[in-house]
């Protein structure tokens, strides 16, 4: 498979900005730095980030189980997103395969970047259509996503599934695993040797509590995160992002034990909500939310905002009707849900 036929001319020809960190790389105290027009007074923060981010990537390769130079990191997830639309995909000409219900920024996006999408909803079990999806593709089709487990519907799609559309598309296949930590299911980033389109994007948004950071990552071949790398811009993660996630990662007993307390709380609200008559579905999930469908998802919800309980109305989304996305909380946060939602009537 050719990567590099996949990338646009233009972003191939480019020359990437050169930051003053870039050009001098050794960053040690001792050095007088008069090349950035930084102001030299002392503030902590007087000084650009490292536009590398060696220390972060270094401690993110260990804890994934990939190479340094497998890893891109992003002002959210979002922010890699966008680089990848901007890599692969001619606008006005070339297109994406979405599988609605899915995360909403891919299409939006797709928009931002005036490129065309192709819809392939899931089935009603939230699988990939499979024979539809390899139907609909065509030669100007870059970019499948696939998000699993999946936002809003909380399941992981079959590893069968994915292995058949990654052989059988020409163009990236991009995996957001934002929730995969507490998935049941395996990471693809140890597959990524197999398969050379293959883009795996995880955040610390969700599982490592770090949402107001801003800390996105991909994980793919050196040959794609390199043009990636060249493409983003020079200071995208800034110092205190780049420090607070260092401190969340040097404590990871932490982040585990909050992952299966969370994991904990999904199986005790499933099984306590499932006696509650308004709510007439309970979709299996593998994420730190569920899916339920209620009786009327409109209504509920604005009773649930009378009582100071704010969930996401999903009603809208295809295949969603009247379905309401619940996060699993702190235990309190479950308690109160639960005891509001057998109050409703
Ligand atoms: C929350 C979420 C993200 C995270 O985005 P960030 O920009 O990293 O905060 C990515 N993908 C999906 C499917 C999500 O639900």
């Amino acid at each position: 498979m050719n990567i590099q036929k996949l990338i646009r001319p233009n972003i191939l020809k480019l020359k990437p900005y050169a930051s003053a960190r870039d050009e001098y790389k050794e960053f040690t105290a001792a050095l007088t730095f008069l090349d950035a027009n930084e102001n030299p007074f002392e503030t902590g923060l007087n000084r650009y980030p490292d536009p590398q981010q060696v220390l972060l990537k270094t401690r993110l390769a260990e804890i994934k189980g990939c190479n340094y130079n497998q890893l891109i990191l992003g002002n959210g997830s979002d922010e890699i997103l966008d680089l990848i639309f901007r890599t692969f995909c001619e606008p006005e000409k070339e297109n994406v395969i979405l599988l609605p219900p899915t995360y909403g920024m891919y299409e939006v996006l797709a928009n931002l970047n005036n490129v065309e999408i192709i819809k392939v909803p899931l089935t009603t079990d939230f699988q990939p259509d499979i024979s539809s999806i390899l139907e609909v593709i065509n030669s100007q089709s870059k970019i499948l996503f696939l998000c699993s487990p999946n936002n809003p519907t909380a399941n992981s799609i079959k590893k069968e599934s994915i292995e058949v559309l990654i052989e059988n598309f020409k163009g990236i296949v991009v995996i957001d695993e934002a929730y995969i930590d507490f998935s049941e299911f395996e990471s693809w980033v140890s597959r990524l040797d197999e398969f050379p389109n293959l883009i795996v994007i995880q955040t610390l948004s969700k599982a490592y509590g770090l949402a107001g950071v801003r800390l996105g990552l991909a994980i793919a071949s050196e040959e794609i995160i390199t043009v990636l790398n060249s493409i983003k811009p020079p200071y995208n993660i800034n110092q205190l992002t780049q420090e607070t996630a260092l401190k969340r990662l040097a404590n990871l007993d932490l982040v585990k034990n909050q992952i299966n307390v969370i994991k904990q709380e999904r199986f005790r609200v499933i099984s306590e909500i499932k006696s509650i008559k308004i709510i007439h579905k309970i979709y299996p999930s593998d994420a730190n939310f569920i899916l339920v469908k209620v009786d009327d998802a409109n209504k509920r919800y604005q009773q649930l905002i009378n009582q100071e309980i704010v969930v996401r109305n999903r009603n809208k989304e295809p295949l969603c009707e009247n379905c309401l996305r619940l996060t699993i909380g702190t235990p309190e946060e479950n308690t109160k849900l639960l005891t509001v939602l057998k109050s409703l009537i």
